[in-house]
């Protein structure tokens, strides 16, 4: 297998999980955007036979880190490329558009691709999802919404499904006042209540952009359009997403808040394999609560929903406008109520074509960002 994005959150689960069976998996190799000295420790510490730095100016050092190794090193877009490329597993966990161009070759070449990166999907969800069929590869959903989706849909016909529904935990403002959460700092914004996760995907989860993402990766990944997908904000985490069929019947998946839990499904599938997860003690939960989310106080779900609708290359626009948002809201260069009118006015003032390629999709993700960025030191000026 190989692990893109091995030194960042997921990718820490995946080794936690993937280093207790070592007989069950082999590391191909690792990648990370410019943490030399974790990736070179991962490296030696799973037998990868490559190495693989986002940032170029890294590669010395990775080099020096790995001496006296097996392990090849290399650096920038076509090296974590190749990475994507010489496995038959991948696990698609670089955070951002970023790793958009790495998931896409592992879906070409083949590959089972784990797919942790929303982004990549939410912004080339047309082009990913026929690549995927064309090389007959299988996609399995990573995201703990996503993944109980697909244990939930599994032995059931496509046509019997009325809906979906997505679970929000609400985040750490779920229940804030609106001023509160317009001037949130990001030590705030990343203190998410029930998950242990990366920064970016943390704020997102604070806006609810996350769960807004996770819409449109739903409707590609599931193949339904936006009136069929729901949101219910459930503040316990502990149904990870829900299937309705037509005869009514509503299949849920449960579990602790563990991203082990979703990546071990993946990791295994079709078969399951142990995680070290903690045993859901309902009793001690002892309810289950579910409430609307509130899109005045939560208006980037809105945006989301609005983009999925509008297609073309507006999820990407939302997506890039939002990347830099939560780049600059983290820098402390915005505040948190920015964010949300940030991507609102990036997608107010986009006018792009379809996206018929990779390189498309890349394209209007570069110009959002510097719009973005200009649009942002021209309001601060
Ligand atoms: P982290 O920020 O913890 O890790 C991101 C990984 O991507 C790191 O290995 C990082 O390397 C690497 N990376 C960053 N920038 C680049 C770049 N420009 N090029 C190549 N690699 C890069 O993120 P998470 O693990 O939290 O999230 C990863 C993905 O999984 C995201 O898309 C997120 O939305 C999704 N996800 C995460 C969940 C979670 O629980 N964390 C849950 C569901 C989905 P370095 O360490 O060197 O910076």
């Amino acid at each position: 297998m190989s692990i893109l994005g091995a030194t960042g959150s997921i990718g820490e689960s995946t080794l936690d999980l993937v280093e207790r069976e070592p007989d069950r998996f082999a590391v191909e190799a690792v990648t990370a955007g410019s943490n030399a000295a974790s990736l070179a420790d991962i490296a030696r510490r799973t037998g990868a036979r490559l190495a693989v730095i986002a940032d170029e100016t890294k590669l010395d050092e990775l080099k020096s880190l790995l001496a006296g190794t097996d392990c090849r090193a290399a650096a920038g877009e076509q090296a974590l490329v190749e990475a994507a490329s010489c496995a038959d597993f991948v696990m698609a966990a670089i955070v951002g558009c970023a790793g958009l161009r790495p998931t896409m070759a592992a879906v070409e070449a083949g590959a089972t691709v784990a797919l942790a990166n929303k982004e990549a999907l939410v912004t080339a969800g047309a082009l990913m999802t026929s690549a995927a069929i064309a090389s007959g590869t299988t996609l399995l959903p990573v995201d703990s919404e996503h993944n109980a989706i697909f244990q939930c849909l599994a032995g059931n016909r496509e046509e019997d499904v009325s809906r979906i529904i997505l679970t929000a935990s609400g985040g750490p403002f779920r229940t804030a006042s609106a001023e509160t959460i317009d001037n949130a700092t990001p030590a705030e914004a990343i203190a998410h209540p029930n998950w242990s996760m990366g920064a970016k995907i943390s704020v997102d989860s604070a806006t609810l952009m996350n769960k807004g993402l996770e819409l449109i990766e739903a409707s590609y990944l599931f193949g339904l359009p936006s009136d069929r997908l729901d949101i219910v904000v459930h503040p316990q985490s502990v149904i990870h997403s829900m299937v309705e069929y037509i005869d009514g019947s509503v299949l849920a998946q449960l579990g602790s808040a563990d991203m082990r839990i979703p990546i071990a499904s993946a990791l295994a599938w079709p078969q399951r394999m142990v995680t070290p997860a903690a045993k859901l003690d309902l009793a001690s939960i002892g309810r289950l609560e579910f409430e609307e989310p509130d899109l005045e106080r939560f208006p980037a779900l809105a945006l989301a929903r609005q983009a999925l609708e509008a297609g073309g290359a507006a999820a990407i626009v939302l997506n890039a406008a939002n990347e830099i948002a939560v780049e600059q809201f983290l820098a402390g260069n915005i505040r948190f109520v920015d964010i949300a009118g940030c991507v609102r006015q990036a997608l107010d003032e986009a006018e792009f074509d379809t996206p018929r390629s990779i390189g498309d999709v890349l394209e209007v993700d570069r110009v959002t960002r510097a719009r973005t960025r200009a649009m942002m030191k021209a309001s601060c000026a």
